[in-house]
């Protein structure tokens, strides 16, 4: 399982898509290495804190997804 996130190359934004961005149809690419996984607390904790500090924006339904920690489903 690798990171569920992907950005978007053109315009920057945040999906859970692995074809093409759903915003703008940009390429995506694997926005840092994949890290992150639900049992990774730390590295969820840090990119929670950065969506927090509003360095990098999420569509609600991930945000939910990685508040609550079953974001290995979609
Ligand atoms: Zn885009």
């Amino acid at each position: 399982m690798d990171s569920i996130l992907r950005r978007c190359r053109n315009c920057g934004r945040y999906t859970m898509r692995k074809d093409k961005c759903p915003y703008c149809g940009g390429e995506l690419e694997v926005p840092h290495p994949p890290k992150y996984s639900p049992e990774d607390r730390y590295g969820r904790q840090r990119l929670l804190m950065k969506v927090m500090s509003g360095r990098i924006k999420l569509s609600r339904d991930i945000m939910d997804a990685l508040i609550s920690g079953h974001s290995s489903k979609q």
